[in-house]
């Protein structure tokens, strides 16, 4: 083991802080309550290279890894920019995995460098109305065009970012039936084409700067090369990218924790109540440092799980647990945040209530804590199916 400060890391650590201290929570809240994709930020991220971190440098990427990435967006996130901002640029990290891991030398050509520049949104298709967690029921349907390219029909549901993206990584079944495993499930990268595509936000609770869709395609083409790996294994490709989205969200969640813990203390630190600071009160200074040590040890954890994965190594279980944990410790952060605060943590003025509202996201997505307790019982432990 070695945790000697490493000079690169503190140099992404120190240039994403100085990009992210020009926008503050002002920034953060309009964009939130306008429902505006935050385009200023997210074109200071591209310029400094940021958002292509984790893709390789032959495509124009930065050639770090899965480690570099979570940095990055642990040091948004803490900004104050929480999952509006993170969520901008987390696709391009994890969702081009595959490609770069399966894909063909022409959609690595075509799509990554473009990607790597920030020029290329994309999105993420996998979830689907009637299959829910269970993704052997997907029923989105690639069926052969007869000329080498495919026609794709069916709906997915909180497709993010669907609105800014050109593309999307879509998981969809050219054989099989829905309900009959994994193998019948194809991977392809395709355009969101508004002549075939119907795109949908959907009203939700927070991160409404990044828009969550409903997408209905119908009868899509989509020319052969767009299949990512091998038709049959997409399910397979696809896990490539979930165990860095879980990782990186792990890392999101809590740059959340600690900018509402932030708060919390500046404000226990400032507020007087029957003559004395409210964080002199145990009941108040207590959660705080469980909260602290708790971030610090999810945080801890996602970096080994991205130091595995980056290595060629298993990283299904840290993957899994970081992002558990860090789930937890940041909804309890930013729910310390608010009762810290008191009535006026329940004010938008003071930013806790967005960040209360963020971090309450990732104990239901991108995989909900139930199914990681499942993974981690059958998986790991061993223990029976339960469903
Ligand atoms: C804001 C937002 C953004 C998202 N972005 C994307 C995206 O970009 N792309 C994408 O593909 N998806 C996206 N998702 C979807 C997300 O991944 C799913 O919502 C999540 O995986 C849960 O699936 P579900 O909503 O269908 O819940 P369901 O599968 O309907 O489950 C409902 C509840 O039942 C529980 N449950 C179900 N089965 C079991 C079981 N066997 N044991 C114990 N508990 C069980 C679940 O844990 C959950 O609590 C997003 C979701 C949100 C809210």
């Amino acid at each position: 083991m070695d945790f000697t400060p490493n000079p690169d890391h503190e140099a992404i650590i120190e240039g994403v802080d100085r990009v992210c201290s020009d926008f503050d929570d002002a920034y953060w809240a309009a964009c939130d309550q306008n429902h505006e994709f935050p385009w200023a930020f997210y074109t200071k991220m591209a310029e400094g290279g940021w958002i292509g971190i984790a893709l390789p440098e032959e495509y124009g990427g930065g050639g770090q890894g899965i480690a570099e990435g979570a940095l990055v967006l642990n040091r948004v996130a803490a900004s104050g920019a929480a999952m509006n901002g993170s969520t901008a640029l987390h696709l391009t990290m994890f969702g081009l995995q595959p490609v770069v891991k399966f894909g063909n030398d022409q959609l690595k050509q075509t799509f990554l460098p473009r990607a790597a520049a920030g020029d290329l949104h994309v999105a993420f298709g996998v979830t689907e109305p009637d299959a829910g967690t269970d993704t052997s029921r997907i029923a989105t349907r690639a069926v052969p065009d007869g000329m080498g390219g495919w026609i794709i029909s069916g709906r997915k549901i909180w497709t993010s970012k669907a609105l800014e993206s050109e593309v999307c990584l879509l998981l969809a079944r050219t054989d099989g039936e829905p309900g009959e495993g994994f193998g019948g499930l194809s991977l392809f990268l395709v355009d969101l084409d508004p002549e075939h595509c119907d795109i949908v936000p959907i009203p939700k609770v927070g991160r409404n700067a990044v828009a969550s869709c409903e997408v209905a395609y119908d009868e899509l083409p989509v020319e052969g090369w767009r299949l990512v790996g091998d038709r049959g294994r997409g399910f397979h490709h696809i896990l490539h990218g979930l165990n860095p989205e879980r990782i990186l969200l792990a890392a999101m969640a809590c740059g959340i924790g600690e900018v509402a813990l932030r708060r919390a203390v500046g404000y226990a630190n400032e507020r007087s109540v029957f003559d004395r600071l409210i964080g002199a009160n145990q009941a108040i200074s207590h959660p705080l440092a469980r909260a602290h040590m708790e971030l610090n040890a999810a945080l801890t954890l996602a970096m080994k799980a991205a130091w595995m994965y980056d290595n060629g190594h298993e990283a299904g279980e840290l993957a899994n647990t970081a992002k558990y944990l860090a789930a937890e410790a940041s909804y309890f952060a930013a729910d310390q945040a608010v009762q810290t605060h008191g009535g006026l943590g329940y004010a938008t003025e003071y930013h806790v209530e967005r960040y209360w509202r963020e971090a309450r996201l990732q104990r239901l997505a991108p995989v909900s804590q139930e199914m990681t307790l499942n993974y981690i019982a059958q998986k790991v432990l061993g223990l029976p199916r339960s469903y």
